[in-house]
């Protein structure tokens, strides 16, 4: 049984223009409606962890516990993130001695020996895009768990651009481990990855898993506008 064609089909039903945030979004959800996760077939009047009669997958009006999970997640994230920044990431072995740089002040070494491209692409990489995509899921965890109505367009844009810059996450272990690589070929140096290294790694695992615990369609939930499900189906029936 696939509905998806009667909301479209309904003439006097709710159109939703796109770009104006401030009409009222009625939601699948609002309409009794749950979509398969796996194969994206819409179904009508069925109840939360049943199996998809088409393909077997139960399922979730929203993804379960997707709030908490968001927030332990991001908890852990922001935790691991001072040793990230604290920590070394780069240990430097050299006839005069070993040197161990954190982000920062390997962003200032960089800078200083005129290496300004690389510098910017370590701080951009490293230390900006973490930070953003953390405050970014704070706001669209905290906004969807208060069921807020405040700029969900946008949020919903803000969604889909840590989504983006989520695959670009790991840029900048690859350019730790490019520089290693360099410097070992020329043979002045050794080297290895500090500790820091792995405490940035998992900022940037537990982000991801924070953004892809968290339901994007929560955005759109919200406590006044959301039609009970007589009320969806009186506006189907008009
Ligand atoms: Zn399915």
């Amino acid at each position: 049984m696939n509905n998806a064609d009667s909301l479209s089909a309904s003439d006097d039903g709710p159109i939703i223009v796109a770009g104006d945030a401030d009409l009222p979004a009625y939601t699948a959800a609002g309409h009794g409606m749950m979509s398969c996760h796996h194969c994206g077939t819409v179904w009508q009047e069925v109840r939360d962890h049943e199996d998809c009669q088409r393909c077997g997958t139960p399922l979730h009006m929203r993804k379960p516990h997707s709030i908490m999970r968001s927030w332990a997640f991001l908890i852990a994230a922001c935790i691991m993130y001072i040793p990230a920044n604290l920590m070394p990431v780069m240990v430097t072995k050299t006839l005069l001695g070993t040197q161990q740089d954190t982000i920062m002040s390997g962003v200032i070494y960089f800078w200083v020996s005129g290496s300004w491209e690389l510098a910017a692409i370590i701080f951009i990489a490293s230390f900006l895009v973490p930070l953003f995509k953390l405050a970014s899921l704070i706001l669209l965890t905290l906004t969807a768990q208060k069921r807020s109505r405040w700029r969900r367009l946008q949020r919903a844009k803000l969604y889909r651009l840590v989504e983006i810059i989520g695959r670009w996450s790991m840029l900048d272990v690859f350019v730790v481990s490019l520089l290693a690589g360099l410097v070992q070929i020329e043979g002045f140096a050794k080297i290895t990855a500090g500790f820091g290294v792995l405490a940035f790694a998992s900022v940037v695992v537990l982000t991801m898993l924070a953004a892809l615990s968290f339901d994007p369609r929560l955005t759109w939930d919200s406590n006044d506008t959301e039609p009970t499900a007589n009320q969806s189906k009186r506006l189907l029936r008009n």
